[in-house]
């Protein structure tokens, strides 16, 4: 079992998974900032280490400050997080260089997963449905060849691409060439890899991911599937468990395929595969090799806790969950809470006046924010997730509304608007699930209208 561990992360998911780790007795040492002194979980571990100035570049992405730190407190494991190097396969093949445990998949897998080439290429050899494209590097010389076979209206996306960036859509073969140059400008730029390939741009499709958890020794489960259509700029904005509506074959194939190819891989740890979904058919555009942010909607329609079970993984102690013994129970939705002006969606960084958690049945806040608490500027807007479960999406929708009306967050904007006043009052988001457009298509323009008439 783990003595130690290093969170090498802050914000909500540093205080996640530091609660993790008290639950099951295990000691923890905190990172931070010279901006983030006063993180809340930084009041909770063991140990707390300054790792560097306010720029990431020089704290959370420092691998060798954040060796260091867990060479001085002697920890035995460092728990990544999600973003900054959580899926850095370099990273993860220091820290175990360095003789210390990595929780999360092999160096190996996160690389594989890491270029979206090799992750498609990966995935059909194991049988998974990928968008039907290129699956391999794309240049100015065989372009239009590829586009022929792929046909109108295809994207253009970086090999090692990230966070929705760098993607082009092609809807004429007369601007596919300029398209390809372009996309491998912003890959090379972005990502250091000019890298790019192409597939079928998908019209109307529905975001739907399978979350797995593998041993790393051949046995792997699924906790069935989420919903994350609702997105702004390819960025999620709220998220659900199960993905409403799935015909329920489609489901168990895509469930069964994911299993399966964790199996094969000899994957370990949690991960998830994203697919898009359309016309009752799955098509995987990428792995992520770490836990997401949206994994408490999985927690509650399930009742397992996945930072634990990353770490009885990582300690030695196995996957000791069978498939039959996962259940999914009633709904839940994970509203992003994010730190911005909810009319141009810049960021509002600020000193919270105050704060009131909403609760009752079935709701749940992971965050770390507090009356008093000033948002460094720093980093990602997120700052709260909030969550509810109901025995049903109509029970969940209504709890997860009364939620938001209870929640006072002052000092700071934040996106609560777009959530309470739009999203959920939407009729069509609450009688069926969205693709991945509706949100930019048809809710954000009703938004700036609703503030300025409310403010
Ligand atoms: P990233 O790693 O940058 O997030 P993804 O491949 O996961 O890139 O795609 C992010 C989002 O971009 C998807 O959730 C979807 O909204 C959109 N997208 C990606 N590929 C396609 C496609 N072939 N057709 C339509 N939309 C796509």
């Amino acid at each position: 079992m783990l003595q130690k561990v290093l969170i090498a992360n802050r914000g909500e998911i540093a205080l996640r998974i530091t609660r993790a780790c008290k639950t099951l007795g295990i000691k923890t040492v905190g990172i931070y900032s010279d901006a983030d002194k006063d993180l809340m979980h930084l009041r909770f571990v063991d140990e707390a280490v300054c790792i560097g100035p306010g720029a990431s570049s020089e704290s959370y992405l420092n691998i060798p400050a954040i060796i260091t730190a867990a060479e001085i407190t002697g920890a035995d494991a460092i728990h990544p997080g999600y973003g900054f190097l959580s899926e850095n396969a370099e990273f993860a093949e220091i820290v175990e260089s360095s003789g210390f445990i990595f929780i999360g998949p092999r160096p190996e897998h996160i690389r594989l997963m890491g270029n979206k080439v090799s992750a498609i290429t990966a995935m059909r050899k194991a049988g998974v449905p990928t968008v039907p494209g290129s699956a391999h590097a794309v240049t100015t010389s065989n372009a239009l060849a590829e586009a022929k076979e792929i046909g109108f209206p295809l994207i253009v996306k970086a090999a090692s691409g990230g966070g929705g960036r760098g993607m082009r859509i092609v809807e004429r073969v007369d601007t596919l060439l300029e398209s390809v140059q372009a996309a491998q400008r912003d890959a090379e730029m972005w990502f250091g890899d000019d890298t790019v390939y192409m597939e079928r741009f998908l019209q109307k499709p529905r975001h739907v991911e399978v979350q797995v958890l593998a041993d790393g020794n051949g046995h792997a489960i699924h906790l069935f599937d989420r919903d994350c259509s609702l997105q702004r700029r390819h960025q999620k904005v709220l998220e659900e468990a199960p993905a409403p509506g799935l015909p329920e074959q489609a489901r168990a194939d895509i469930l069964e395929a994911c299993v399966n190819a964790c199996k094969l891989m000899q994957y370990r740890g949690a991960g998830t595969f994203e697919f898009l979904f359309e016309d009752d058919e799955f098509f995987f555009i990428e792995m992520n090799t770490r836990v997401q942010v949206e994994h408490p909607v999985t927690e509650m329609v399930t009742g397992i806790d996945i930072i634990e079970q990353q770490l009885l993984i990582a300690g030695g102690l196995g996957l000791n969950i069978q498939q039959e013994d996962v259940e999914c129970n009633g709904h839940a939705m994970e509203c992003r809470i994010n730190a911005e002006d909810p009319t141009n969606f810049l960021p509002s960084p600020g000193k919270i006046e105050h704060f009131y958690t909403p609760g009752g049945a079935g709701i749940r806040l992971d965050s770390h924010i507090y009356q008093g608490y000033s948002i460094p500027p720093y980093y990602d807007s997120m700052i709260a997730k909030l969550i509810a479960h109901g025995k049903d999406r109509k029970t969940c929708i209504a709890r997860m509304k009364q939620a938001l009306e209870e929640m006072i967050l002052t000092g700071i904007k934040t996106n609560i608007p777009l959530h309470k006043d739009l999203i959920l009052e939407d009729a069509n988001f609450c009688s069926q699930a969205m693709d991945i457009h509706y949100l930019e298509k048809h809710l954000l323009q009703k938004l700036e209208g609703h503030v300025k008439e409310g403010s």
